[in-house]
């Protein structure tokens, strides 16, 4: 099989060319070509030598997914479906705001974890994204967006927020979070660079040695009895090893707090009682709020909270002192809102998963 050169990092290709008996530092020249460049042909890279190219096109590819749709709201953001093989499909959007443009990633073909109020964790679990399926969210997105008249790049921030659990898939997650803040590719700081957990405990220690980038934990619920319910992994990982979680995180952290993302599910987890829980919940933890509105989709059994009950749970935060930020619900019209990511899922684990689950309990 040709090997995808989107499927290393700069390390990786450093040992690669090793391998074939070249210098390491090719790696780097190559890294600019393929991350900074955006070149795929072989044949464009004039500063290695002709037969290091012909050499290297008989080897290898440099093969980014396919894109099977674009659509593009009248808000601006834009949303990519991503041909991954057998019938799968991922999506990819990107958020235009005036001080930065954010992409949002997918990490797996639909989510083993289940929570009750995704659409993605509804339709269950295909396969963990490569590396080069992963960076190549970059790199097709960079290729549509270009640079601004500045000649800066309009993709500034990214966010591990599409499809998956990023942290089950962690070895490619962290080669992709690599080349994302790699100066030769992408040269991302670790502070544009989010990734949004449902709480994998373990894996957020890792995450933490191998790769600390800024950390957004979905908490959606201020006690167990209520997030058993709609995050089911917290079986597994109570909030109490949750919160421990995050501030071993924060020692390595590159913001000096977590994100809590709180989705707002009307008459389940908006009410006053359940903001002040959550200030208590918190405490130890250095930390900001984001409220999500919740984005319905077909037969999901919940509804958006009330734009007062939003108001009155944001208030109580604030008024202990929080930063709290509600999100604003983008690209409705293409249904690119958080949770709405449907891509397209052809369920391979969902049972398997479910007696996982059962054994966990
Ligand atoms: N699996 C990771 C990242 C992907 S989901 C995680 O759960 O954190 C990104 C965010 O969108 C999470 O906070 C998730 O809880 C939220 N989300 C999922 N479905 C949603 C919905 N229908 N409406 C609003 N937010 C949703
Ligand atoms: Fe998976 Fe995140 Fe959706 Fe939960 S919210 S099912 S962890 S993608």
């Amino acid at each position: 099989m040709t090997v995808n050169l989107l499927d290393f990092d700069q390390t990786k290709l450093a040992e690669f060319f090793l391998g074939l008996g070249e210098k390491p530092f090719r790696a780097k020249q190559l890294m600019r070509w393929m991350h900074h460049f955006g070149v795929n042909d072989f044949e464009q890279m004039t500063d290695i030598a002709r037969p290091l190219r012909e050499k290297l096109a008989d080897l290898c590819k440099i093969r980014p997914p396919e894109v099977r749709d674009e659509q593009i709201s009248e808000d601006g953001t834009r949303k990519w479906l991503i041909d991954v093989g057998a019938g799968n499909g991922v999506e990819t959007v990107f958020i235009p705001e005036d001080e930065r443009g954010t992409l949002c990633v997918s990490s797996q073909v639909g989510c083993a974890l289940e929570c009750t109020f995704c659409s993605t964790g509804r339709q269950g679990f295909n396969r963990n994204l490569s590396v080069s399926e992963i960076i190549g969210q970059l790199w097709l997105a960079n290729k549509s967006l270009g640079r601004d008249p500045k000649g800066d790049r309009v993709l500034s921030n990214v966010v591990m927020m599409g499809m998956g659990e990023p942290l089950a898939n962690f070895d490619n997650l962290v080669t992709a979070l690599n080349i994302m803040l790699d100066d030769s590719a992408y040269g991302l700081s670790r502070r544009r660079v989010t990734v949004s957990t449902s709480g994998l405990v373990p894996a957020m220690d890792r995450l933490r040695d191998a790769c600390p980038v800024a950390l957004a934990v979905s908490l959606h619920a201020p006690n167990d009895a209520l997030r058993d319910v709609i995050v089911p992994i917290n079986k597994k990982y109570p909030l109490s090893e949750l919160m421990a979680a995050c501030r071993r995180y924060l020692e390595k952290a590159p913001r000096d707090f977590v994100t809590f993302e709180y989705v707002m599910l009307d008459g389940v987890n908006d009410g006053v009682e359940h903001a002040r829980q959550l200030l208590q919940l918190v405490k130890d933890v250095p930390c900001k709020f984001n409220l999500i509105p919740f984005n319905p989709f077909p037969n999901s059994g919940y509804q958006t909270s009330k734009p007062e009950s939003i108001r009155r749970f944001r208030d109580v935060l604030m008024q202990a002192g929080y930063v709290v930020t509600t999100r604003k619900t983008r690209g409705e019209d293409i249904d690119a809102a958080c949770g709405q990511l449907a891509g397209r899922v052809l369920d391979k684990t969902r049972r398997v998963h479910k007696l996982v689950m059962a054994a966990a309990a």
